[in-house]
């Protein structure tokens, strides 16, 4: 899309990194442009009125003036804060992650309409919903088939054979689902329970509303956390850095129980 000299978009903000004195550079998710860095000067003077409206995980509406390198943010107007998500670090932790994720995912300048919305239903959702796991689950699925990397779960991706209602495995090089056979010869091939499998066929094909409906238990939440993280990182040629948060924010709240006197 051909970008005019001053022009208005909504956005959220991704990210942001410090930039001379008072400046930050603003990394921006537009529903028109894809991703953007724009400058913002003066946001870290106190008295800057654009500064509240650039916080990373808002959804801001921005008035941008085109640059020769990165263009300016001129006004900025928060549209929605999110404000649960600031009160609460394990609210907080999922939508840093969630924000990396679509950074990650994104080159520099592809529009994605679906990838916006699919950011905005997500940091709604952290905002409110009891599971915030489940929440980032569809968003990895989402992400993973809006960006083309949805993986095979209906057959075994090497000899395409129906699988039976039993273990099988789960393999990310392969991109999907191996039978027990084939599983076995599969360098990196992990087994996937068939609670597993039939939780993540529902976050490929079923709505929010519907995979919020299921009850997992820990071990199996864990499990299907644990095979979208290695595919994630398959995908993306390294681990999203958001995860430590989450991971240590997790251990603090296993612990603290075990330590407390019974
Ligand atoms: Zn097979």
């Amino acid at each position: 899309m051909t970008t005019p000299r001053i022009y208005k978009t909504e956005a959220v903000v991704l990210r942001q990194r410090k930039l001379g004195e008072a400046g930050k550079i603003i990394t921006l998710y537009t529903p028109n442009y894809g991703k953007l860095d724009a400058v913002a000067k003066g946001v870290r003077r106190p008295k800057s009125r654009l500064g509240g409206h650039l916080e990373v995980l808002t959804h801001t509406a921005v008035m941008l003036a085109q640059g020769r390198n990165l263009d300016t943010v001129t006004q900025a107007q928060t549209v929605e804060s999110f404000a649960p998500l600031r009160a609460d670090l394990h609210r907080l932790s999922r939508a840093l992650y969630a924000a990396e994720l679509v950074d990650r995912f994104s080159p520099e300048g592809a529009e994605s309409y679906h990838v916006f919305q699919l950011l905005l239903a997500t940091l709604r959702r952290l905002s409110t919903a009891r599971k915030v796991d489940t929440v980032l689950r569809c968003l990895e699925m989402r992400l993973l088939s809006l960006a083309g990397f949805q993986p095979q779960l209906g057959r075994c991706v090497n000899c395409e054979r129906a699988l039976a209602a039993a273990p099988s495995y789960f393999s990310p090089a392969a991109g999907g689902v191996l039978c027990p056979s084939c599983g076995q010869e599969v360098a990196g091939a992990r087994t996937l329970s068939l609670n597993a499998l039939k939780v993540m066929r529902l976050l490929q094909s079923g709505s929010f509303a519907e995979v919020s409906r299921v009850r997992m238990n820990p071990a199996l939440a864990r499990e299907v956390e644990m095979h979208l993280r290695t595919y994630l990182i398959h995908v993306l040629e390294r681990d999203v850095r958001s995860v430590a948060f989450i991971d240590r924010l997790r251990r603090e709240d296993l612990w603290e129980p075990a330590a407390a006197p019974s």
